[in-house]
């Protein structure tokens, strides 16, 4: 059939456009992909991996050599009614932040353009015009009315709707008066009889369809001329000469018209690939109800782009290990279309964080810095229009701060304010206002006389203050490289840091306290907060902010309390505590018990208030006013470490394969590279505490903790030993003296033995004693063959 002229066809050319694929496998050609975004709203994390495997494909050719490789994006814009530039705007913008460059495209443009399918309707029509001409399509010129009648019989008679074929094998004469006549007709596709599409999808196998029993012919152009959307995808992906098909499940059934229409055209189909859906928690698929899902949104939000690119690749992919964090470059190496699963990926928000989180640490100061600026400005910590200067030594005080404890740029922001306003409440009678540690804390007695030294040192004019002719000594080391550890001061030989360490000891020392029954109580009169990051750092960004001339954002609602407020704060909330609690009373009793018997030793991690003498006691009390979870109820075993090796992404950690009896070793995490190496763990004989629910540390789940001995401030660790001959997978017990109690208790199931409710109570009084012997209570932990014992006396077991 020839059609001569029509309504909508007249400025018709009849050449096919070329196919650059023709007489070429797909699979064997430089790979040419594209990421074909619909602008019809903000870039969405599904969209966005589309993009990342498209654009890791393309660049991982090129990083082999592959010169020819091309990542493409194409701006699927023929639904008027829903694009906008802005979206095609806000899109492109979103790809360029996630560092997904395209090689043609918008703006870019190649030699495969335009690349916005608004701007290829006279290619569209074209190839309408040729497939007419060919007999593979055909004009129909069945009415709205018509199609409509045709369907409700259809309905009726239990059949699916279709079109019915009208005009697909009508007398070419009556066409050609009906065109002449200027009657509208659509362009229809002629699915061949008999015809079958069969892909061999990279993730998902095998697919065919019966097209004859799956679809009626079907409208490529419609009577407006306008093109429909899968005859332009397929037109565009031929003319464009694209290898490989990337997208989401959705599209899967688009496949079935866009392959008969490239086949129709002669042009090789190109291999497919069809990710499965994003989902939510809820497994259903993921959408705004789930919280944030726009490229935009995260960059907001303070991730990383690199971040984003490492967790959306996780998304459906894995290298074949369990490895989680890849930068991008490792990603381009890694990445391999064939390892894509076919089963839907859960959006894992904790999990995007971590990775976010990982990312952070990697980058320099100097990387972050800017990153944490604009969350400083755009949370109201600093004014844009302030003081370069202020703005700089503000910016690089809060990134220190941050650096190691962030999990997105928006965390320094927040720790900034945390840190520049003191929330003590006014009285004792708000108390609830604070947190219930520091409720506890206030209420045990041990504050009052610490924030009171604290005062009248202030008062006395010995309170250490930052030094400022360089506020900025807490975070630098003397040879001037920054500290990122918030709670490692700088060096020793700087004015305030050191100043500040003096004070405290020597206020331990005239107070008799030591560890968190200092440091907590302390932090709590300086900062309002009782644990956090160093309290030097934590001054002198303070003093930054108070500094003449500071760019913080006063205006924006930033709360600032100097210190000279703050110390007035605490002196009328220390004369609102109640008498009752300005005395550590509690613990005094455990205390003396203890010092008793170590003479005069003290416990880490209690004190006592200065001033309470101790009566000599015996441990024997100890055991008796002990009212914590049984020692037995913890399954303490002798183990082997197997294997050891160093945590991918962690400079703390061990990872460690455990023979503790059972089938398989266990693998644990400990905290203790800073203070051992891989040969010191190699082999050793330790205690394993096994019925600790597992946990995740740094991503690595760890199935029980190796007891090891520590000084009060942590810097010293040692093993806790099991005699040489006590066997591996042996249960370590408690039973007053030394003696195996009849009935012993069964060890709480694992999962059940939550750290905090158990172990944690139990631990302030596993100590080492004088000789170093490991004793919960003051009495000495056994195995069968002989106590537990320690390379470090007086120490405390965790
Ligand atoms: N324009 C489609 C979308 O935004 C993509 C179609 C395709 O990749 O073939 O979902």
């Amino acid at each position: 059939m020839s059609v001569a002229s029509g309504t909508n066809m007249e400025s018709m050319k009849t050449d096919l456009p070329p196919f650059p694929l023709i007489g070429k496998n797909p699979d064997e050609e430089p790979p040419r992909v594209r990421f074909a975004p619909s602008p019809t709203g903000s870039l969405h994390v599904g969209g966005a991996r589309t993009a990342l495997y498209n654009w890791l494909i393309a660049q991982g050719a090129r990083v082999e050599g592959d010169t020819n490789a091309s990542f493409i994006v194409r701006v699927e814009d023929t639904d008027v009614a829903r694009s906008t530039k802005e979206s095609e705007e806000s899109v492109l913008k979103d790809l360029e932040w996630l560092g997904l460059q395209w090689d043609e495209g918008p703006v870019t443009n190649g030699d495969f353009g335009p690349y916005r399918q608004s701007e290829r309707a006279d290619l569209y029509k074209s190839v309408a015009r040729t497939l007419l001409d060919s007999g593979k399509a055909y004009p129909c010129f069945s009415t709205n009315e018509e199609l409509e009648s045709v369907k409700e019989a259809q309905m009726k008679a239990g059949e699916s709707p279709r079109y019915d074929g009208k005009w697909r094998d009508a007398d070419p004469e009556l066409v050609q008066q009906k065109i002449d006549a200027g009657d509208p007709y659509t362009v229809r596709f002629k699915v061949p009889k008999g015809a079958r599409v069969v892909i061999d999808d990279v993730v998902r196998g095998t697919i065919a369809w019966d097209a004859e029993a799956t679809v009626g012919d079907f409208i490529l152009l419609r009577s407006s001329g306008v093109p429909v959307y899968n005859f332009c995808v397929a037109v565009d992906d031929a003319t464009m000469g694209i290898t490989m098909v990337v997208r989401a499940e959705e599209h899967l059934t688009n496949t079935l018209r866009q392959g008969l229409i490239l086949d129709a055209l002669g042009a090789p189909r190109p291999r497919y690939a069809h990710c499965s859906l994003i989902l939510g928690e809820d497994q259903q698929k993921l959408s705004k109800r789930h919280g944030a899902t726009s490229c935009n949104q995260f960059k907001e939000d303070g991730f990383l782009p690199d971040a984003m690119i490492n967790y959306l690749s996780l998304l459906g992919w894995n290298d074949g290990t369990d490895r989680e964090i890849f930068t991008r470059d490792e990603l381009v190496d890694s990445f391999d279309m064939s390892r894509v699963n076919p089963s839907g990926a859960v959006f894992d928000m904790q999990k995007l964080k971590w990775i976010n989180g990982n990312h952070l640490k990697m980058m320099s100061i100097e990387e972050v810095k800017p990153l944490i600026l604009e969350q400083l400005i755009k949370h109201n910590v600093l004014n844009s229009n302030g003081a370069s200067d202020s703005i700089n030594r503000i910016t690089l005080a809060a990134t220190c701060l941050a650096k190691q404890m962030m999990v997105t740029t928006v965390d320094a922001a927040t720790n900034a304010k945390a840190v520049l306003a003191y929330p003590l409440p006014q009285s004792f009678d708000d108390l609830s206002s604070v947190e219930p540690d520091e409720q506890k804390l206030i209420k045990s007695g041990a504050f009052y006389n610490v924030a009171k030294a604290i005062v009248a040192a202030y008062d006395a004019g010995v309170l250490p203050r930052p030094n400022e002719v360089n506020v900025m000594e807490p975070f630098e080391e003397l040879n001037g490289e920054l500290i990122v550890e918030d709670n490692a001061t700088g060096g020793g030989a700087y004015a305030y840091p050191a100043a500040w360490k003096t004070f405290m000891k020597t206020l331990g020392k005239e107070m008799n306290l030591k560890g968190k029954n200092l440091f907590h109580p302390a932090r709590l009169a300086m900062t309002g907060v009782m644990s956090g990051q160093d309290v030097t750092k934590q001054m002198a960004l303070l003093q930054l902010a108070c500094e003449f001339g500071s760019a913080v954002d006063l205006e924006g609602g930033l709360e600032v309390v100097p210190l000279e407020v703050r110390i007035e704060m605490l002196r009328g909330f220390l004369e609102t505590i109640p008498e009752e609690f300005r005395v550590k009373k509690e613990e005094v009793v455990v205390k003396e018990v203890v010092q008793g018997k170590k003479g005069g030793g003290d416990r880490r991690g209690e004190g006592t208030a200065a001033g309470v003498t101790s009566d000599a006691g015996d441990s024997a009390d100890l055991v008796s006013t002990y009212e914590g979870p049984a020692f037995n109820t913890m399954d303490v075993r002798v183990g082997r470490i197997t294997k050891v090796w160093k945590h991918e992404e962690s400079d703390k950690l061990f990872c460690e394969e455990v023979d503790v009896g059972e089938a398989e070793p266990r693998q644990i995490a400990s905290g203790l590279q800073p203070f051992f190496s891989e040969s010191d763990l190699q082999d050793r004989k330790v205690l394993v505490l096994c019925n600790l629910k597992a946990r995740k540390l740094a991503g690595f789940p760890s199935h029980g903790m190796v007891l090891c001995t520590s000084n009060d401030d942590h810097t010293s660790v040692k093993f806790c030993d099991a005699p040489v001959d006590a066997e591996i997978g042996e249960r370590v017990w408690w039973g007053g003296d030394g003696v195996l109690p009849e009935n012993m208790e069964e060890a709480a199931a694992e999962n059940k033995f939550a750290k905090k409710k158990m172990f944690e109570k139990i631990a302030p009084y596993l100590r080492t004693n004088e000789f170093g012997v490991c004793e919960f209570l003051g009495k000495p932990i056994m195995t069968n063959s002989g106590p537990c014992t320690s390379a470090m006396a007086d120490g405390g077991i965790s």
